[in-house]
């Protein structure tokens, strides 16, 4: 259909299950797949396959078959040959529930698997007493795959997720045996039949990914940012919410496949639904590109949000959903913030809101919104914010998301008051793409009235099982009391979630979370709770493996008095403009006053995109810096003078590089 440049670019099996690659020019095709992929396995104590997904060093295994020997190597080992000729013990064993009998390999492969995987395990062969059946499709059987005797990829589809990662991934995390090119980029979601050379295949369906995704080929590390699993669950999300990529197919008819063989779609079928996804192309800089140039770039896009549910979570604490437009879905990573743009009284006053649903849905974001005494846009949200109104947003943006938790397998989500709000989307995203990471979540409020989210907490409880857990501390007047009423509420739910007493301090992060030193934190609050988390982190022995992260919402700072500031003078180098200021002013309100136009977004200092460089000159980070540190500028812009314009005061005469 495709004409002849369609074509097999690479074949490769997998002669251990979850063991390294071997890529081959020609391959015999039998009924269970490519002749000798994955008919090896390693198995736990109890029979359980053991994949990459739990022993990541099982990557790193390489296996050469030569007759009946089998020869195995890793890094940091002898190779061990072993005969596989006169096997004879068999062993119950089973690969996700299917329970089928193998031969197992004998004494000295446990040894040599038990001392490099560090666990106990043992390995077991397809023998002619194995026979496991296919699960899906026309039937027939499969071999230790997963799923399905082979599995197909194409080159334009690896192409086009890339297109949305920073980092790009290579083809060998999908494990493919087979990859293709010359044809659309998913155009294997719609194939039904298809010649390959001359072997005629049925595709079975589409793939759905995991975590194996996110480990490094070569050496089972994991990637940090959880990706490409993190974007397939954005852009690649089917209507049961799984992540697909790549085709299942099952041989129709026997033969050899070689590189270069011409591949040919028979007829099709409706391919898999796709929801619409919400990534966004990355925008990719020339070499010279800083970081944070990049997040300038991309934070600076303005967009009409159309209001479309306004939800009551709990006291004086609303949820407002918005429908981005048509087309224009936000890229956003669970625990980022929008900047709001309102048009109040004649002047444009911007807020930064926490976006608390999560990219895995893209059809919507929301912003859920603490009321603050006498707070302009708090209120204005609450009070007059209708369904149907339009209001303008800028960024995402922010440091303080999931992705930040580097490699740690296990969080501690720590908030207080509207500081829930990051946690309620990394806990959304956690839940809707499987992520498997084990997480604790504690919030601290003031009464059962201030309590939002309870009840979805306690169903992406039930879906998540033993890798939830969840505990509320009550602080407010009658804690006690408060802590009884919220037990009760949480009465008949499953164990896993708890009501206590009280303020947030190490004994309770000893009752609650015995493991911090192998967790990453992501604390959000007031400052007097993030001081407090973050001194009992650095107190806790063992000393913890991860990171502390935080997010503050602001203002607790701006309420400290500041030192006077006499009068200076700001000029603006390239504009060649200046402008007089007493006081504490920002850059960017002194830019602004002279017609210096810098972009901006969150106006918090978080974002970056207002940086710019200060030729000379004093000057302070300003009190209204939601991170007074400047994370988001690299030590060596620090270092050439690169500042925040929206969160710096000048405290003399500067000069400005703008
Ligand atoms: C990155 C980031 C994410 C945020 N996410 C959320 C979120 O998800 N939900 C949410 O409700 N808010 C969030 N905020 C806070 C939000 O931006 C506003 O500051 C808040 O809604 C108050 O704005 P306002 O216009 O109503 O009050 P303002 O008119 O700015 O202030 C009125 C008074 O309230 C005090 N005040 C202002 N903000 C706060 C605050 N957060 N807590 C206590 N007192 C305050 C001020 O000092 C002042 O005295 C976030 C802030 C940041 C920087």
């Amino acid at each position: 259909m495709f004409g002849t440049s369609c074509r097999v670019e690479r074949i490769t099996f997998y002669p251990l299950k979850s063991g390294a690659g071997v890529p081959v020019e020609t391959a015999r095709l039998e009924a269970e797949g490519l002749a000798g992929d994955r008919r090896m396995m390693v198995v736990d104590e109890t029979g359980d396959c053991l994949t990459a997904r739990k022993a990541p060093r099982l990557m790193q295994i390489r296996t050469h078959v030569d007759g009946d020997e089998v020869i195995l190597a890793a890094p940091g080992m002898s190779p061990l040959v072993f005969s596989r000729c006169h096997l004879d013990v068999a062993r119950n064993v089973s690969i996700w529930g299917d329970d089928v009998v193998a031969l197992d390999a004998g004494e000295e492969v446990h040894q040599w698997l038990t001392r490099f995987l560090d666990r106990s395990c043992r390995m077991v062969l397809k023998g002619a007493i194995t026979h496991r059946p296919l699960a899906i499709g026309p039937g027939g059987t499969v071999s230790f795959a997963d799923t399905a005797p082979l599995l197909l990829t194409n080159f334009a589809s690896l192409a086009d997720i890339n297109r949305y990662l920073d980092l790009e991934v290579e083809m060998e995390r999908f494990r493919p045996n087979l990859v293709v090119s010359g044809m659309p980029a998913f155009d294997e979601d719609g194939w039904r039949y298809v010649r390959i050379g001359n072997v005629e295949f049925e595709a079975i369906g589409a793939c759905d990914r995991c975590v194996m995704t996110t480990l490094d080929p070569a050496t089972g590390e994991a990637r940090p940012d959880h990706e490409p699993l993190a974007m397939l669950g954005r852009q690649r999300r089917g209507e049961d919410g799984k992540a697909y990529f790549g085709q299942f197919l099952v041989p129709r008819t026997l033969g050899r496949l070689h590189v270069g063989d011409k591949v040919e779609v028979l007829s099709r079928k409706p391919a898999i639904t796709i929801l619409p996804g919400s990534a966004q192309p990355v925008v990719r800089l020339p070499s010279t590109g800083t970081g944070s140039a990049l997040a300038a770039l991309r934070g600076s896009h303005e967009r009409q949000l159309h209001c479309v549910a306004i939800i009551d979570e709990a006291a004086g604490f609303r949820t407002f959903r918005f429908a981005a437009e048509p087309g224009h879905a936000v890229d956003y990573k669970p625990g980022q913030f929008i900047t709001l743009l309102l048009d109040l009284d004649g002047e444009t006053v911007r807020r930064n809101y926490t976006i608390s649903s999560s990219p895995s849905r893209p059809h919507y974001i929301s912003v859920t919104v603490k009321r603050v005494g006498g707070g302009r846009v708090s209120n204005w949200l609450h009070n007059t914010l209708k369904v149907g109104d339009r209001i303008r947003s800028l960024g995402p943006n922010g440091r303080f998301h999931l992705a930040a938790a580097g490699a740690a397998e296990r969080l501690l989500l720590l908030s207080a008051g509207s500081g829930i709000t990051p946690m309620m989307a990394m806990l959304r995203f956690i839940a809707d793409t499987n992520l498997p990471l084990d997480v604790c979540f504690h919030h601290s409020a003031r009464s059962v009235e201030d309590i939002a989210f309870l009840h979805e907490l306690l169903s992406i409880r039930k879906q998540m099982g033993d890798r939830l857990k969840l505990y509320w501390n009550l602080t407010g007047g009658d804690a006690a009391a408060q802590a009884d009423a919220l037990a009760g509420k949480l009465e008949g739910s499953e164990h896993g979630a708890l009501a206590l007493a009280g303020r947030l301090d190490a004994a309770v992060v000893q009752a609650v979370c015995p493991d911090l030193a192998e967790r990453a934190v992501l604390c959000c609050g007031p400052d007097g709770f993030r001081t407090k988390a973050r001194e009992i982190y650095e107190g806790w022995s063992p000393e913890p493996e991860f990171p502390f992260l935080e997010e503050t919402f602001g203002p607790d700072r701006a309420a400290e008095p500041l030192p006077e500031i006499g009068a200076y003078q700001v000029s603006f180098v390239q504009s060649g403009k200046s402008v007089d200021g007493s006081g504490t002013v920002t850059l960017l309100e002194l830019a602004r006053k002279v017609g210096v136009v810098l972009p901006s977004d969150c106006e918090a200092g978080i974002c970056g995109s207002c940086r710019c460089k200060v030729v000379s000159g004093e000057w302070r980070v300003a009190a209204n810096a939601a991170d007074p540190d400047r994370a988001v500028l690299s030590q060596a812009e620090k270092d050439e003078g690169y500042v925040l314009a929206c969160s710096t005061s000048p405290i003399g005469d500067v000069c400005v590089e703008a």
